[in-house]
Formats: structure tokens, sequence, C-alpha cells
């Protein structure tokens, strides 16, 4: 196996493991795992997978030393008890949700860090005697830190490809936008389109259904 595993990887493994439960019925479903990871991959055996898998995961964490210590993943922005299974468990969950969902969209909502960031920056550019442009700039770059947290919360229900493009986002998001910066909002009704009544006023989540 040349590249590192991925969240795709370990699903067509396990694919793959259940289909051979036709063609090897006398096998365990731990030894058609191994089957399927030698198959697919050309590991030793599906713990492999799973080992490699832990590490690309594990890459993101920061973990202070210490009993007690709380790790926090900059990936997925998880923070847990690292020597508690039961919150390894979790994290593993939903930093797969977002890995899959970054797998096959290219596309992964920023942390809490990283949308407090992109709103701070964004709101001093938007009010900054600067062209408009920059201006909008910094409009967009607010609303891509409330798309990134509501996007993550349809992530953590399964119901992120329901969830509008950052595009049909900012059109749902104008008429607050109004409100907030109205020297701004009709560019971006402009170039996005206003779609009212579908977030709540003044609230940034899109309604999970
Ligand atoms: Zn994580």
């Amino acid at each position: 196996m040349q590249h590192t595993a991925t969240f795709a990887d370990v699903q067509s493994v396990k694919r793959l493991a259940k289909q051979l439960k036709q063609t090897h019925p006398e096998l365990s479903h731990g030894k058609r795992l191994d089957v399927a990871a030698a198959e697919l991959l050309g590991l030793r055996n599906y713990y492999e997978l799973n080992r490699r898998f832990q590490a690309v995961i594990d890459q993101h964490l920061d973990s202070p030393s210490g009993s007690n210590a709380v790790a926090h993943c900059l990936y997925c922005d998880f923070r847990f008890a690292a020597d508690l299974k039961e919150d390894q468990r979790e994290h593993r969950e939903i930093h797969e949700k977002i890995m899959e969902v970054h797998e096959i969209t290219g596309y992964r909502p920023g942390t809490y860090v990283e949308r407090e960031i992109l709103k701070k920056d964004g709101h001093t550019k938007a009010r900054s005697v600067v062209p408009l442009e920059d201006r909008i700039e910094g409009a967009l770059m607010i609303l891509r830190g409330w798309f990134d947290r509501s996007y993550r919360n349809a992530i953590e229900v399964g119901q992120w490809r329901k969830h509008p493009s950052f595009e049909v986002y900012v059109a749902m998001m104008v008429p607050y936008i109004e409100d907030l910066l109205p020297e701004l909002a009709p560019s971006l009704a402009q170039r996005y389109g206003r779609t009212p009544g579908v977030i709540t006023h003044g609230h940034t989540n899109w309604p999970l259904q």
C-alpha cells in the first residue's frame, strides 16, 4: 500500500469483506476483513489497515501530556479525554464523518478557531474604508465562518448532502446582511440572489430537516 489510508479505503475493505461472505462462508468476519485488506490494498491484514488509518487520524491530535489531559483534534475540532476508550470511539466517529465529506467533496469546514479568525478578520475588512470589492470580500469571510458552522452541524447528523452550497447559503443570509452590513447587501444580492424565509432572521444555521 503506497498511499496513506483513507476513509474510502476502510469502507471498500469493509464492503468487500461483506461480499466475501458469499464466496467464503467458512471464514469468520475478521478473516474476511483480512482477505479484503490484502486483496484491495496489499496489506498483511485488516489490523494493519486499522493501525495505519488510526495514525492518519491521530496525526492531527494536540495532546498535552499528564493525567486528565484533554486532547484536541485540530482536524475535526473534537476535544476529549485521550485515555478514555469511550471518548476515543466518539472522536473517531465524528472524525470519520468529516473525513468522509472531505474525501468526497474536497471540502472540510473550518474548526472553531478557523471560523473565529475568518469572522473577526471579515468584520474588520467589511467595515474598513477600503474599495467596495474588499469590503465584500470581508462580508464573504464572515459568511464563510457561519457557513462552516452550519455545514458542520449538518455533517454531524448526516444531512450534509442536503445542506445548501455556499452560494445558495449566501442568498439565504442576504436578508440578515441587510441589517448587519446594509451597504454591502445589494452587491451580495446581485451576485448570489436573495432567498428569505429559509434561515430564521438573526440565525446563521441552515435548519436541519
Ligand atoms: Zn479528529
